[in-house]
């Protein structure tokens, strides 16, 4: 097995790891409990599989696209209404 050298600190060696990806989609937020990753020992940085990146990114892309031939017009974000003010009382 040959250990890759770390490239922030080229000190340390990737250990294979299992690690949470998150990735934000406008407003939604796509989260992998176990992505595949690489861990540096030494000085701690984190990179992710790269084959692993390509086909979340194929498969992002194809589910945008997706979304975007299925609705092709922007649906307006309803708004809560403002807090109804109640009409000044009369006082005799
Ligand atoms: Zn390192």
């Amino acid at each position: 097995m040959s250990a890759l050298k770390c490239d922030e600190c080229g000190v340390g060696r990737y250990r294979l790891i299992n690690s949470p990806f998150l990735m934000k989609l406008g407003r939604q937020m796509l989260v992998m409990p176990d992505a595949p990753a690489y861990f540096c020992d030494v000085c701690g940085y984190r990179a992710f599989d790269e084959d692993f990146l390509a086909s979340m990114h194929y498969l992002i892309r194809q589910a945008v696209d997706d979304s975007q031939r299925r609705k092709p017009k922007r649906q307006p974000v309803q708004q809560p209404d403002a807090r109804a003010i109640p009409p000044a009382r009369q006082r005799r």
